[in-house]
C-alpha cells in the first residue's frame, strides 16, 4: 500500500496533496510546557472543531498534564492519545524532536530520561537569561513568572520570550523568537539532550509509538535529516513520520511520503498548537488519518481516553 492511500483518503481539488480533511491532532502544547492554555481549554476548543476525531497532548519532555488532560477528554466526550515531544540530539549537528504517544509514563528509564532533559533545560534557559539581563531588563524570576504551572512546567525560550513581552522590549513571542531568542542570535544555547537512538529505545521499553516532528522544516531543524539517517532510526524501531505540519517544506513532505512508503512508516499530521496568542498555529489545521491512529493505539501500551 503507498503511502498516500494510508494517509489520504481526500481526491478533492485544491487539497494539499493526499493531507487529511478529517482525523487526529497528533501535536499540541498545554501550560505544561510552553503552551499558552490549559488542557482544559484545549480540549473544550476541540470539541467545538468538527473535522477533529481527537487530540494528543504532547507536551515538551514531560507527562505532567496527562491528569489534567485525562479528566478533560472525560469532561468534554473528546477523544485522548497521551504523549510528548522528546526533544533529542543527533551526532551533535542538529536537535531532532521525537513525538511519543501511548506510553507507559512509570516506566523509569523514559521517566529519568524526562527529567534530565527538564533539568538541563532549566540550566540552559537560566544561562541564556543571565546573558540576555546584561542588555535587556528581564530577571530569572520574570521568566519563572511566565511558566504556567509552577515547579510542573518544562521551560524553554517561549518563557524568555514571555518575559521579554511583559517587560515591553518585544511586542509578541514571535518577534522575540525572531530576534533575541532565536536560533542565531549570540545569546542562543542548545539543550543538551539524549541521542536520538536513545530516545527510540526508552520509548520502545515503555511500550509507546514513536516518530520525528517536523523533520523537513528548514527552520526547526539546524540540519535536515537525509534518507539514510531516517532509515538508520527506522531499523532501530522508529515508527511514524510527521509529514503534515506546517513548517515542513513542500518538496520535504513529498520526500518524507516517499520514505514512509518505502520504509513502511506511519504518517502523521499535527498543528504544533501552542494555545491562540503562544504560535500562529491553529488546532487542527493539520491531521492524521484515524485509520492511522487505529495503528498507533494497537501499537501503543495505553488506551486512549475515550
Ligand atoms: P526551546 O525548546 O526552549 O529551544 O524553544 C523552542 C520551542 O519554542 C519550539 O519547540 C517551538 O515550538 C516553541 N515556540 C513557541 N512559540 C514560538 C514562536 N512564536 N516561534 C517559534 N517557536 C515557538
Ligand atoms: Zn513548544
Ligand atoms: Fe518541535
Ligand atoms: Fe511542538
Amino acid at each position: 500500500m503507498g503511502a498516500m492511500e494510508k494517509t489520504g483518503k481526500d481526491v478533492r481539488a485544491g487539497a494539499v496533496c493526499g493531507a487529511p480533511r478529517t482525523g487526529w491532532d497528533l501535536h499540541c502544547h498545554t501550560v505544561f510546557s510552553d503552551g499558552k492554555a490549559s488542557p482544559a481549554q484545549m480540549l473544550g476548543q476541540a470539541r467545538a472543531l468538527p473535522d477533529l476525531t481527537g487530540v494528543a497532548i504532547t507536551d515538551h519532555d514531560s507527562t505532567a498534564g496527562w491528569p489534567q488532560a485525562q479528566q478533560a477528554a472525560r469532561a468534554t466526550g473528546v477523544p485522548l492519545v497521551r504523549g510528548a515531544e522528546i526533544t533529542s540530539d543527533w551526532k551533535n549537528r542538529t536537535s531532532v524532536h521525537l513525538l511519543a504517544w501511548l506510553f507507559d509514563p512509570s516506566e523509569p528509564t523514559l521517566a529519568g530520561l524526562f527529567a534530565r532533559t527538564r533539568a538541563e533545560r532549566v540550566e540552559r534557559t537560566r544561562r541564556m537569561v543571565e546573558a540576555i539581563s546584561h542588555d535587556y531588563p528581564i530577571t530569572w524570576e520574570d521568566v519563572l513568572a511566565q511558566a504556567g504551572t509552577a515547579g510542573l512546567t518544562t521551560i524553554g525560550r517561549p518563557h524568555i520570550a514571555d518575559a521579554l513581552v511583559a517587560a515591553g522590549v518585544v511586542r509578541t513571542r514571535s518577534e522575540a523568537f525572531a530576534t533575541i531568542v532565536s536560533g542565531s542570535s549570540k545569546y542562543y544555547l542548545p539543550v543538551r539532550s539524549p541521542e536520538v537512538t536513545e530516545v527510540i529505545a526508552a520509548v520502545k521499553a515503555a511500550g509507546g509509538v514513536i516518530g520525528i516532528a517536523h523533520a523537513a522544516s528548514p527552520t526547526r531543524n539546524a540540519v535536515i535529516l537525509t534518507d539514510d539517517d531516517i532509515a538508520f532510526f527506522a531499523s532501530r524501531g522508529l515508527d511514524a513520520l510527521e509529514v503534515w505540519h506546517r513548517e515542513n517544506t513542500a518538496e520535504g513532505r513529498a520526500r518524507l511520503l516517499r520514505l514512509a512508503d518505502r520504509l513502511g512508516l506511519l504518517v502523521t499530521g499535527g498543528s504544533d498548537w501552542h494555545g491562540t496568542d503562544g504560535k500562529p498555529n491553529r488546532l487542527g489545521e493539520n491531521l492524521t488519518a484515524d485509520d492511522v491512529v487505529e495503528q498507533i493505539e494497537e501499537r501503543g501500551a495505553i488506551a486512549i481516553v475515550r
